[in-house]
């Protein structure tokens, strides 16, 4: 393998980051900000994204995109990552929602919805976990009853990010009980304002607003709501979570901590201590694995193969690298990485949730045993 951008891939790399140089401001962290200042901040910079076409650039031209490669999809997310991240949740709307919606919504949905989150008018928050139904997700209980042509919304989806602040919510809800768990699930594009949804911040240790419960209490949802066909959301999630998980570049900004953790070492003038230089070393192997590992898949992806398998390691490779990062600085900076602004403090909140987060590190590590070693039953 070969690392050599093409010229185009390099130039467009350049010129993002000559953009970002001249919209943020330095050492910008969106993860510093409170829920609401940091909304506030991504609307504004997903405007100036959009009169470009870098915030949606690898849909299809009709619904407001470039039609992009997946290798500058990658650089995009490097790139943002890597900058701390300033579009914050319109990368799910970027990522997947978008997506979802274009390859199963109606004309209608099309319509109302693309046009919004490609010119970046819109947030949205994802409506999955519940307070019994994580990793097991397809155990979620919060139903979807019909009502003629509505459906009446009953149940609580907890940890929801960005709810506090979202305009829709990408809500999964069972609509046939006495179906098979995994075909009784419907999707539902809810705007958060509808009567009956109550929407509370649950209090975390990280920043004011991070996780949200969203209790849904007899919400009326008409079937123009309802994404993808009747009962059929889990195909759908199931497509779409695939990109979810190699879709923010978690190497790179941990690899960004790490630069920082070694420049605070060069000037205490402890490189040559054994235990910081083994500690920074072990982190940028590991940055360096979850690299090569996402580099697999995008070009897996890019020749039209799936690359779930090479996914389930990757995620694993990059949940190790936050968590070594974080190490590394802590050994650097000592009992000085309880200050706020320390590089351990920094990458704090980004080590603890790696392996949790879009699927825990044990259930990618059942994957691997099910689907690449063979453990039977695992
Ligand atoms: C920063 C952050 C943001 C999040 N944002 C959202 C969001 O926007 N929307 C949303 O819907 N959810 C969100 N979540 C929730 C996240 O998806 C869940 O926390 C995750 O799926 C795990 O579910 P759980 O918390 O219920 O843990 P559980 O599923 O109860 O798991 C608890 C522990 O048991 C382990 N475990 C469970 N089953 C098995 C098994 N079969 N084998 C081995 N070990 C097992 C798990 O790995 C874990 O260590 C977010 C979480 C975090 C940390």
């Amino acid at each position: 393998m070969e690392f050599n951008w093409p010229d185009e891939d390099a130039q467009f790399r350049g010129e993002l980051r000559d953009f970002l140089a001249a919209t943020l401001p330095e050492d910008f962290d969106a993860f510093d900000m409170g829920a609401r200042e940091r909304d506030n901040f991504s609307r504004d910079f997903a405007k100036k994204l959009s009169t470009r076409g870098w915030l949606t650039p690898a849909w299809p031209k009709q619904y407001g995109g470039l039609e992009q490669s997946a290798w500058q999809q990658l650089i995009l997310s490097e790139e943002m990552v890597g900058h701390g991240e300033p579009r914050t949740g319109q990368y799910m709307c970027v990522n997947w929602v978008g997506p979802a919606i274009i390859l199963a919504g109606t004309d209608e949905q099309k319509d109302y919805h693309l046009g919004r989150i490609s010119r970046g008018d819109v947030t949205w928050c994802q409506g999955f976990s519940e307070p019994d139904a994580g990793s097991d997700l397809a155990s979620l209980r919060t139903s979807a009853t019909r009502d003629g042509d509505d459906y009446i919304l009953r149940g609580e989806k907890i940890w929801t990010s960005y709810a506090g602040v979202a305009d829709f919510c990408f809500l999964l809800a069972r609509s046939d009980p006495e179906a098979h768990r995994h075909r009784g699930i419907s999707i539902f594009l809810v705007p958060t304002d509808a009567p009956g949804l109550t929407i509370r911040e649950i209090p975390s240790v990280f920043r004011e607003g991070t996780f949200n419960s969203c209790v849904f209490d007899e919400v009326r949802a008409p079937e123009a709501w309802r994404l993808g066909p009747e009962h059929g959301g889990w195909p759908i999630i199931r497509k779409l979570l695939a990109n979810e998980r190699v879709g923010v570049a978690r190497y790179h900004r941990a690899e960004t901590f790490l630069l920082k953790a070694v420049k605070v070492a060069k000037a205490a003038g402890i490189m040559d201590d054994p235990i910081i230089s083994e500690a920074l070393a072990k982190a940028k192997a590991a940055c360096d694995a979850a690299r090569v590992l996402v580099y697999q898949v995008v070009d897996e992806r890019a020749k039209g193969r799936q690359p779930d398998l090479t996914a389930y390691v990757y995620r694993v490779a990059a949940i190790r690298c936050e968590k070594l990062v974080y190490e590394a600085a802590l050994r650097v900076q000592g009992s000085d990485s309880v200050a706020p602004d320390s590089v351990a403090a920094g990458q704090f909140q980004h080590a603890v949730t790696a392996g949790v987060a879009t699927g825990t590190l044990e259930m990618q590590l059942n994957l691997i045993a099910r689907d690449i070693i063979g453990v039977a039953g695992a």
